[in-house]
């Protein structure tokens, strides 16, 4: 239908008492711009940005996601007798320029959108936006919690929700008597274990025409409705929720998914609100099977984790993307892009898991590409970049804080009291990838020395200044001090990113 696709039934723009905005990141019916809407009273607006297509290269598989759950979603609300205006336009602007001259005289109305930028471009356009209620913290309270303290650690403000949320608790304390369960859920990967399957979800019309025209074959491991969401709950609750907690940290080549709930990006999308993975969750601890370690773990994740990287975001400000602490402005390394461009058997693998489906949990993310990111030194700002562009989940509220201020510890400290910088050796310990690559963890020198192992320590001696007064850091600094081989290791350490530039390592 050429540049606007204009889907109108029902109702006159005459009679209308509202439009709402609908983001593709908000596709909830009792949340956000929907929250009160009325088929016979408000026309639902969504706009299908097609600068998404072509300003940067996204993911096929986000792309496809985004697109076809948004798609679904109109679907969904057309069937329950809502007029829904889905337009195609350059921009979001665009489109919402669009219906407010058509329809001059009703209100339009929106849920403040997820980043600053989206905030900013919509602030002139809309006749009402509301407070953003997919998440579980007012924004209030979070600036009440964090004007209060001297530092802004997660686990602080995860007691504060465990509390103020009053979930896993009894009047004496926590549910288990302890806060945190890390040194029962931090285990190896065990030897000959059967991972499960996880759920594959089959395409229908929507999802073929939005395949087509991205000409994109998905991989089939991401629903696009909220059937199929609701559907992954159900099975990560009775497939892994025992025992996620345990194996939350290892990383295996035999499986992709693990334990792991695969929920993130339905979450953030809208298709899940958190307070019902929450109360389904607790309802299934309260069965009795579920060990308090595996739902503490889980229940880390989403009250305390997600709520607190959203409420760092706009804590910390729209600047806070731009920081580079450590000076760090190595180019992106080839080997991100390219799995070919790396003889790393722990790189070439996530990478590759990462083309397929747009998806690595939590420990790659950090342990193996944040890591090398950060001690290669390459730019934040291009290492961010990349992690939005890469995953499905990867909203800038998200990935803001998780790279600049987790990742590549490129905040000075604000978020993290120490970096996340590991040698082979965590790697070793936590996966199976070592033992099909032709470094070796254990060496830091050497043509088959770790590179990880390598530039870990070189890391330390490049910010020696930088790192000396931490005392979270004094046990390193004094390792790496007391390495008898120290110029061997930097001088290897120059050949090793050298290699990784060139994408031969
Ligand atoms: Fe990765 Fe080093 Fe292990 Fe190879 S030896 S898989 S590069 S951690």
């Amino acid at each position: 239908m050429g540049e606007r696709e204009v889907l109108l039934q029902g109702l006159s723009p005459l009679v209308a008492r509202s439009l709402r905005y609908v983001a593709f990141d908000q596709l909830h019916e009792r949340y956000g711009a929907l929250a009160d809407a009325i088929p016979a009273d408000d026309i639902v607006v969504m706009i299908e940005n097609e600068a998404m297509l072509s300003a940067t290269p996204w993911h096929p598989e986000r792309l496809y996601f985004y697109r076809s759950s948004a798609r679904h979603f109109a679907q969904r609300l057309r069937e329950r007798g809502f007029t829904v205006l889905f337009e195609r336009a350059p921009s979001t602007a665009h489109g919402l320029r669009s219906v407010k001259e058509r329809y001059p005289d009703v209100p339009l109305i929106a849920c403040e959108p997820s980043s600053f930028r989206q905030r900013d471009r919509l602030a002139g356009l809309v006749d009402e936006m509301r407070p953003n209620d997919f998440f579980l913290t007012p924004r209030h309270v979070f600036e009440e919690w964090a004007g209060a303290q001297k530092s802004h650690v997660m686990e602080n403000f995860y007691r504060l929700q465990r509390v103020r949320l009053n979930v896993l608790m009894t009047p004496e304390g926590p549910v288990g008597g302890a806060w945190n369960f890390d040194k029962e859920n931090r285990l190896a990967p065990p030897k000959n274990y059967v991972w499960p399957e996880p759920l594959t979800f089959p395409r229908d019309d929507i999802d073929d025409a939005v395949a087509l025209e991205l000409e994109h074959t998905p991989s089939g491991a991401w629903a696009t409705t909220r059937e199929g969401a609701l559907a992954q709950l159900t099975y990560f609750l009775i497939h892994h929720f025992a025992t996620f907690g345990p194996y939350e940290d290892a990383m295996v080549t035999s499986s992709w998914s693990l334990h792991h709930s695969l929920l993130s990006p339905y979450l953030n999308n809208g298709l899940l609100h958190p307070q019902e993975v929450l109360d389904a969750a607790l309802e299934r601890f309260a069965h009795g099977d579920v060990p308090i370690a595996s739902a503490e773990g889980f229940v880390r994740q989403i009250i305390g984790w997600r709520e607190y990287v959203n409420a760092m975001y706009w804590w910390q400000g729209p600047d806070y993307q731009e920081r580079n602490g450590l000076g760090a402005t190595t180019p992106l390394l080839p080997l991100f892009d390219d799995a070919s461009a790396t003889k790393m058997n722990c790189l070439s693998s996530i990478v590759s898991d990462i083309d397929q489906r747009a998806w690595v949990h939590h420990i790659p993310r950090l342990m193996v590409l944040s890591n090398l990111a950060l001690v290669a030194g390459v730019s934040p700002q291009e290492f961010l970049a990349w992690m939005r562009r890469r995953f499905i989940d990867a909203a800038e509220w998200v990935m803001v804080p998780n790279v600049i201020g987790m990742g590549v510890h490129a905040d000075g400290g604000a978020m993290m009291t120490k970096p996340y910088a590991a040698g082979g050796a965590y790697i070793d310990r936590m996966s199976n990838y070592c033992k099909d690559c032709p470094y070796n963890p254990k060496l830091r020198t050497g043509d088959t020395a770790c590179p990880f192992t390598t530039l870990y320590w070189d890391f330390l001696a490049r910010h020696e200044a930088a790192f000396s007064k931490n005392h979270r850091m004094a046990q390193q600094m004094h390792g790496m001090r007391r390495l008898s081989d120290l110029d061997e290791v930097r001088q290897r350490a120059t050949v090793v990113l050298r290699g990784l530039a060139q994408g031969t390592m």
